[in-house]
């Protein structure tokens, strides 16, 4: 990588200051203590309700002696950086000045057609570009779905834990949570699903957790959500990251089986990316729903950013036109193959006194849970700043805060010694917590 700005060069002292002083489970939560000076206006009171652990291990990932094993980053030295110069120059060849305008709210009506080409190829029926709105990263689709949908107090049906993101995005709109049950069977998840104004779920090697759901439940969820007359939003970043074979039909394909035809009036809103199949620079994603969600969500985009960059939505039309992730993905698939079983190979040797996992057959990360109770993830990771290694803790995807027995560990951004030596110093900070918890002798 160049020298340069990223990552988190300019806060350095900030994360100095994150590793001298032990975190508390408090700090860890609490937002940036970032307030305006005395006699200003306060900010606004959401942001007492949200945590800067992005900020943090987005910070640390800047510094050579550390390992981060926290963000859910690729792998930097796989991006396309040729084949992006030469498609830049394609592109700029081919629209000039139009593409440095403002774009239409859409999106590059080409673009949106490709999109939409390749998610009707995925579900066996035909979506049109009326179905698809490009967004700055499926990040966008998740905010925007929250600003369309959710009033201050209104409901989410969530699979739990929940990826950090879509906390994040939807804490400005207040909501009250309930978890997802994939079996169903919880009591009152019928009528939470009745008073949800969506669900929200990741089938495929899910955020934090990995897990690949299976067919059967992905099938259930669809038809208690068609019973009780919600949305689904299906978020499917890692579709491409598949390490043991296909990740079968999405939910949105399960509804396209039940509805072949005919103009889309499904209840799911699918959620895309390039960012884990080309680059997260780019910002380029997209949502798939029926037609008129979608021009109620040109309406909300409207205002947040009147329109995403045209110049990275003509890059990504160019790469996609190319075919040039048919070539690229099999070798990120390899790469992050290979570090997730050298992760999961040190973790059996180091970590598996105190945690268990299972080997997640796709994305980027596995999903850690204590074996004892006496491991508080919030207390760990503390620690394991002072031993220069990073993770995510849990209570992070839980939207109370109190799930403190699980971590979340990255396997795609680093290479496998780099892995191995960060699970060592887990494993040093673990012995670490557990003799510095409270009520045991020094
Ligand atoms: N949803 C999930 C579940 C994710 O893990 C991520 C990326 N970490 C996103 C959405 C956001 O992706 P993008 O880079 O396209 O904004």
């Amino acid at each position: 990588m160049r020298p340069g700005w990223f990552p988190g060069s300019g806060r350095l002292c900030r994360v100095a200051s994150i590793i001298r002083s032990p975190l508390s489970a408090v700090a860890v939560r609490s937002m940036s203590q970032s307030q305006p000076r005395a006699g200003r206006p306060a900010l606004a009171s959401w942001l007492s309700t949200g945590n800067s652990i992005t900020q943090q291990f987005m910070a640390i990932g800047g510094q050579a002696d550390f390992v981060s094993l926290a963000g859910g980053l690729p792998a930097a030295e796989l991006y396309p950086v040729e084949a992006m110069a030469a498609a830049q120059e394609r592109a700029l060849t081919r629209w000039g000045s139009a593409i440095l305008e403002y774009g239409p709210i859409e999106g590059l009506p080409a673009l949106r057609a490709a999109v939409a080409e390749r998610v009707s190829a995925a579900s066996g029926r035909r979506f049109g570009p009326e179905n698809v709105l490009l967004t700055t990263g499926a990040m966008q689709g998740l905010d925007l779905v929250g600003k369309l949908l959710v009033d201050p107090g209104e409901l989410i049906v969530s699979q739990f834990p929940t990826y950090l993101g879509a906390l994040d995005a939807w804490r400005p709109r207040a909501p009250r949570y309930e978890k997802l049950d994939w079996s169903l069977q919880a009591p009152g998840q019928d009528a939470a699903l009745r008073q949800a104004k969506f669900v929200y779920a990741v089938p495929n090697y899910s955020n934090p957790t990995g897990v690949l759901v299976s067919q059967e439940e992905r099938a259930a969820l669809l038809d208690k959500v068609l019973a009780a007359g919600t949305w689904l939003l299906e978020d499917d970043p890692y579709l491409p990251l598949q390490f043991d074979g296909p990740a079968g039909p999405g939910i949105l394909a399960h509804h396209a089986q039940r509805q072949p035809s005919g103009a889309y009036d499904g209840p799911v809103i699918y959620l895309g990316t390039l960012s884990k199949s080309l680059a997260p620079g780019l910002r380029v994603g997209w949502i798939v729903a029926e037609a008129s969600l979608i021009a109620a969500l040109a309406l909300v985009k409207q205002s947040t950013d009147i329109a995403s960059s045209l110049l990275t939505q003509a890059l990504a039309l160019e790469m996609i036109e190319s075919d040039f992730e048919a070539q690229h993905v099999p070798k990120i698939v390899a790469t992050y193959r290979e570090r997730r079983d050298a992760l999961c190979a040190a973790a059996s040797e180091h970590l598996s006194d105190w945690f268990e996992w299972e080997v997640p057959p796709g994305g980027m990360f596995v999903w850690m849970r204590a074996k004892t109770p006496e491991i508080d993830t919030d207390a760990l990771y503390a620690h394991a700043l002072q031993e220069k290694v990073a993770f995510v803790p849990s209570s992070v995807f839980d939207p109370d805060g109190a799930l403190k027995s699980a971590m979340r560990v990255n396997f795609t951004r680093s290479a496998p010694e780099v892995l191995t030596e960060g699970v060592r110093r887990l494993a040093r900070a673990t012995r670490r917590q557990l003799e510095a918890r409270p009520g045991r002798a020094a």
